[in-house]
């Protein structure tokens, strides 16, 4: 019999029963309630399952005791259940959620039927039903805890996934330029010294033969830390505008001969421009011996110039003028673009400048307490930023700072 053919206790079958005259179908309408009614009872079925057992051979009733028997029982079962509950995803979490605590569910269920429990045993049923909501609210909230965790700390990794690309970082063009200048003098006897880039007036300007008055200090303005005696410039502390106080730091507690290259960061009060920084690097070289010649500084730039632009490159040198070099000059390099034909990166020149250079002044040897009629020496210094420039035609001089990586890339293939 299906569901759909099960009779339903309604108005009509009540009508039916009280007005009906014929007798069988009386006797038919009350053997269906009393069917239904074995149906619907919850203990009938279960003492049904059970066995003669429980009965312990008497005769079955529904006494309030057995009820109670019966529900402990059931919640014993029920509790097993519901601790060994194990869940692999969401779904089966809300499952088990409406098997046990919805409206319709399993301890709904047994609290209908425990208004049927004996009074001297309400209690301990009662507890027992509320251990077991208790406990199958833990085990629910415990899954999905469970659940989540696995899901934000990864426990499913695909170990046998390939990694994400890791992005490598590249040498700042600047770096690679000053290390390939490093490295054309090192091979030339040059040795590397370092200096502070926070120094005092006197190995900045006053031992390299600036005078304290003299105009040559306007052209290098930098900025001043401290300033001990207003009156007296070579007492001030500030941030070098050159690395030739390396120099002077060097010739004080070293004696000729030497040759040495001050690589590093240098400072002028200059507004912020294309073509012009607030800071700076650059590379500067010292050599000191007896008998140091003009020839000899040429000869060393000629040999930087084509290690560095190419062998057909030329040099020039244009008289100039710096306080501590005597003679001094700038020097140029024939434009690597066109050769030397006249381009719009040599302004139509062929020529493009790159340093300064010049014999040491006495004066400067005298100050760092090096005779100036046994020894003699050359110096020249460049900009980093302006090389960079020249090597990788680089046309603003600001996006050397701005840690920008799309152009730190490009140089991604240099070194
Ligand atoms: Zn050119």
């Amino acid at each position: 019999m299906s569901n759909d053919d099960k009779t339903t206790i309604n108005d009509s079958f009540l009508i039916n029963l009280l007005y009906s005259r014929n007798f069988m179908a009386k006797v038919q309408l009350y053997f269906e309630i009393f069917r239904l009614f074995l149906e619907k009872c919850y203990l009938c079925r279960q003492i049904a399952k059970q066995g003669k057992r429980q009965l312990s051979g008497a005769r079955f009733s529904h006494s309030n005791h057995n009820i109670g028997i019966m529900l402990l029982e059931k919640i014993e079962t029920l509790l097993k259940e519901v601790s060994g509950l194990t869940a692999a995803n969401a779904e089966e979490i809300e499952q088990f959620r409406l098997k046990y605590l919805s409206k319709k569910g399993e301890i709904n269920a047994l609290m209908a039927d425990f208004r049927n429990v004996a009074a001297e045993e309400k209690k301990t049923v009662g507890i027992k039903i509320n251990q077991l909501k208790q406990t199958a609210i833990a085990r629910i909230n415990e899954l999905r805890e469970q659940l989540e965790e696995a899901e934000a700390t990864g426990d499913d990794i695909d170990l046998t996934r390939t990694s994400y690309p890791i992005q490598l970082g590249t040498r700042h063009p600047l770096t690679i330029v000053t290390n390939d200048i490093i490295d054309i003098f090192s091979r030339m006897g040059f040795v590397l010294a370092d200096g502070p880039e926070i120094d005092d007036d006197k190995h900045v300007f006053t031992m390299l033969n600036f005078a304290a008055d003299h105009p040559a200090r306007d052209m290098q303005d930098t900025f001043f830390i401290e300033q001990s005696d207003p009156n007296d410039v070579t007492k001030n502390i500030l941030l070098r505008s050159h690395t030739s106080d390396d120099q002077a730091h060097y010739m004080e507690c070293h004696h000729p001969p030497f040759r040495i290259l001050c690589p590093g960061r240098v400072y002028r009060n200059e507004a912020i421009s294309a073509r012009a920084h607030c800071f700076f690097h650059q590379v500067e070289g010292l050599y000191v011996d007896k008998n140091v010649s003009f020839t000899d500084l040429k000869q060393v730039l000629l040999t930087f110039a084509r290690e560095m632009f190419g062998p057909d490159t030329k040099i020039r040198l244009r008289p100039s003028y710096f306080p501590f070099t005597e003679p001094s000059a700038e020097m140029d390099i024939s434009c690597h673009i066109c050769g030397g034909e006249g381009c719009g990166f040599c302004k139509h020149t062929g020529w493009v400048e790159i340093l300064g250079c010049g014999m040491v002044d006495p004066n400067v040897l005298e100050a760092c307490g090096i005779d100036s009629s046994v020894y003699t020496g050359y110096a020249f210094g460049m900009g980093v930023e302006r090389i960079t420039n020249l090597k990788y035609r680089v046309s603003d001089l600001r996006m050397f700072s701005e840690n920008d990586t799309q152009f730190l890339r490009e140089f991604e293939s240099a070194r």
